[in-house]
């Protein structure tokens, strides 16, 4: 037997059209079950009087024609058609078109009026084929009500994009009408499936389906075909980067005697980071290079090679990578520019260099990168002066190398959590950020990963390794190019497309990573997974020392979505005791009529065991002051701790102070901001990733 959706597809493809017809696409919606007004096609007045008499009427008439896509632009719908009208409405419809082919008029019954909304899929560059939701008619325009899914859809995506849109509270009930929310949710789960099963079909547009109080039908359904039949993408190899973060020996080819030189440059990283591997650096004019041993080429090194950092000028990196092949060396980081990112030519040099890569197993990162840092062998690949190692638990994917010289300067002067692992994509000619991904997901001193992306070249891969990923640790991605302007900015830095930005955001949503738009942003974040356990809910206590900071902080938690936690009758009591009478207690809480009765010690001690003890207290923030003729206050550490609560600082007033302070709370292993906002920011993210992980967790 053959597949009804299959021939429709065959059929059109024979007629050389693209475009299915509406009579078809209902076909394959009955198919696969989805309800829609019916699919008849009447080539003869008589026959369309005769279809109408038998669907009953009202009825619909609509052209059908392989040339005219927007029906009802093109004058080709009549609506709600009476039985003396049918015969009427055919001939008019006939002769307006007798200069089109036209294939016939569709007859189906008049669809009693209902909310009407859109259900769409597409396929994007990046993310492969994309689920989309809207309201339908004018609300579309006005409201801008779509959301966005990556197919496959989970049964929760396709709630989670109808919740999304603006103007939800429609399908839920409004003034008499409300939608039957399931009856859609199975729509959204069917084209999701018909999209997967059928690489064909490219956009499928569901445009208006009908939602009733009780059911949905569709009333009009375009698609349209893929061009040429997808061609099967070659599985990219799985290989082990072991040596890729943690090589027991590497050749830097390109070394150089000269300080300054990138070649120099790697090597003096190395010998004052003291990396614990072998050093061979590759030159056919040095004999050594600061004290270690030089080579012509890689292949004459007498020892087992790890790992080759490439810095030669580009024009000979095919030579060099064949050099690597011969000696069997595993994997590569190409450090040096000129390739893709650059020009054409550049493009092929780097797909001769990859070729020849693949063939021989290697592995490579970059080119036109920093590379690896790592501070637990002390490697790094980077050219950049490094002087510090401070290792600690965060990890970090950036597509700029700019990553591990100035802003990892910046990280490490400024910031107290220490850093796992760097890894500096580059072009991303053959490593890309999922194969990163899946290495960091089993690595033991990462608990929270931070990315930087411009762009994805298989969006799909990542957001499959992502999800994973999500179920162990965190992810906190800034992703930049989103913006048309951005994008083309990204199109000539890094040679990469970028996705657009609804669509990337939806991703996002769907792995359970935490989306931030600046580097602010992203270490702010970056910080509170860091240091602190993840918050059981979202219901937050915030304690300031002024009223105005409370307004704020209650504001940044609504727009957040954090919750101020509802305070025990005991939480009440023992504040009560530290506040004046005429002072109201609520949350956030305004500590300075407590502060000045007890002063710091008390005022804050005696609140902030009381709101950690709440069990209705999810999450603390607490704002602190260090002014030069007052005592900072410093707070019982043991005491946070045991509450397995996050608990997160603000600490304003001298500069001076702020920075001793913040470096004594960080010290002890709590985040600080340098507002009440920020550190709200930082807690709804962790707040929300929780509720992810509950949400995947949970049957
Ligand atoms: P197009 O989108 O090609 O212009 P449609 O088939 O969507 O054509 O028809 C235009 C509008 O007419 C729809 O948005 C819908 O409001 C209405 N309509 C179309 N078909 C029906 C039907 N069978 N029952 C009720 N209304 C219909
Ligand atoms: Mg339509």
């Amino acid at each position: 037997m053959t597949d009804p959706i299959e021939e429709i597809i065959v059929r059109a493809r024979r007629e050389q059209r693209l475009y299915l017809l509406e009579h078809e696409c209902k076909a394959i919606l009955k198919s696969i079950g989805v309800p829609s007004t019916s699919c008849l096609v009447a080539k003869s007045e008589e026959e369309a009087v005769s279809m109408s008499e038998a669907i009953g009427y009202p009825v619909v008439l609509k052209i059908l024609s392989p040339e005219i896509i927007h029906k009802s632009d093109a004058g080709g719908v009549k609506l709600n058609l009476g039985r003396e009208e049918v015969k009427g409405a055919y001939s008019e419809l006939i002769a307006k078109f007798k200069d089109r082919h036209v294939v016939g008029v569709s007859v189906q019954e008049m669809a009693k009026p209902g909310l009407e909304v859109i259900v769409g899929a597409m396929r994007d560059a990046t993310f492969g084929p994309v689920l989309m939701f809207g309201l339908g008619g004018v609300f579309v325009e006005v409201l801008k009500g779509v959301s966005f899914r990556v197919i496959p859809v989970a049964e929760r995506d396709a709630q989670e994009i109808m919740e999304e849109i603006k103007g939800y509270q429609l399908l839920q009930g409004y003034r008499g009408q409300s939608a039957d929310v399931a009856s859609l949710r199975d729509i959204l789960l069917k084209v999701s499936d018909l999209v997967m099963a059928y690489p064909a079909i490219k956009e499928v547009d569901l445009n208006p389906v009908f939602a009733y109080p009780k059911g949905s039908l569709v009333v009009d359904a375009r698609m349209i075909l893929e061009e040429a039949p997808p061609r099967e993408i070659a599985a990219v190899p799985k290989t082990d980067l072991t040596a890729v973060f943690e090589p027991q020996s590497v050749a830097v080819i390109g070394a150089s005697a000269t300080p300054g030189k990138v070649g120099f440059n790697i090597v003096d990283n190395l010998l004052r980071l003291g990396y614990e591997g072998e050093v061979y650096p590759v030159n056919p004019r040095a004999e050594e290079i600061l004290g270690f041993k030089a080579y012509p080429t890689v292949d004459q090194i007498p020892h087992q090679v790890d790992m080759a950092i490439i810095a030669t000028p580009a024009r000979v990196a095919v030579d060099v990578m064949r050099d690597c092949a011969r000696k069997g060396i595993k994997s590569a980081i190409i450090i040096s520019s000129g390739f893709a990112e650059e020009s054409e030519e550049g493009r092929r040099l780097e797909e001769e260099v990859v070729a020849i890569a693949r063939e021989a197993g290697i592995r490579i990162l970059g080119p036109n990168t920093t590379g690896i840092f790592n501070p637990e062998n002390k490697f790094t690949s980077s050219f950049i002066p490094v002087d510090r190692v401070a290792s600690g638990n965060v990890a970090f994917i950036a597509q700029t190398g700019l990553f591990l010289g100035v802003l990892f300067e910046h990280i490490l002067s400024s910031q107290h959590f220490g850093i796992s692992k760097v890894a500096g994509m580059g072009n991303k000619a053959d490593l890309d950020d999922a194969d990163i991904l899946e290495y960091l997901a089993r690595d033991a001193q990462t608990k929270v990963v931070a990315m930087y992306i411009e762009g994805l070249s298989d969006g799909r891969r990542f957001l499959k390794v992502a999800r994973e990923v999500t179920r162990e640790k965190p992810i906190v991605v800034l992703k930049s190019g989103t913006t048309e302007a951005g994008a083309e900015v990204a199109l000539s830095h890094t040679a990469s497309l970028a996705g657009r930005a609804e669509i990337f955001d939806a991703a996002c949503k769907q792995a359970g990573i935490s989306r931030v738009h600046s580097f602010e942003e992203l270490l702010d974040v970056v910080k509170g997974f860091s240091f602190l356990p993840l918050p059981r809910g979202n219901r937050v206590a915030v304690i300031h020392y002024t009223g105005a900071a409370c307004v704020i902080a209650a504001d940044a938690c609504q727009r957040e979505g954090l919750e101020l936690a509802e305070f025990s009758p005991a939480t009440v009591k023992a504040l009560g005791e530290i506040t004046p009478t005429w002072h109201r207690i609520r949350n956030p809480i305004d500590l300075w009529p407590a502060i000045e009765r007890h002063w710091v010690d008390t005022a804050y001690g005696v609140a902030i065991e009381a709101v950690l003890r709440d069990e209705g207290v999810d999450a603390l923030v607490v704002s602190v002051f260090a002014m030069p003729r007052w005592k900072t206050y410093k707070p019982d550490f043991d005491l946070l701790r045991a509450s397995g609560k996050p608990v997160l600082f603000c600490v304003e007033g001298n500069e001076e102070l702020v920075r001793k302070a913040t470096a004594r709370v960080e010290g002890q292993g709590f985040p600080v901001y340098p507002q009440v906002n920020r550190a709200v920011f930082a807690l709804s993210h962790l707040s929300k990733y929780t509720h992810f992980r509950k949400k995947t967790t949970s049957p």
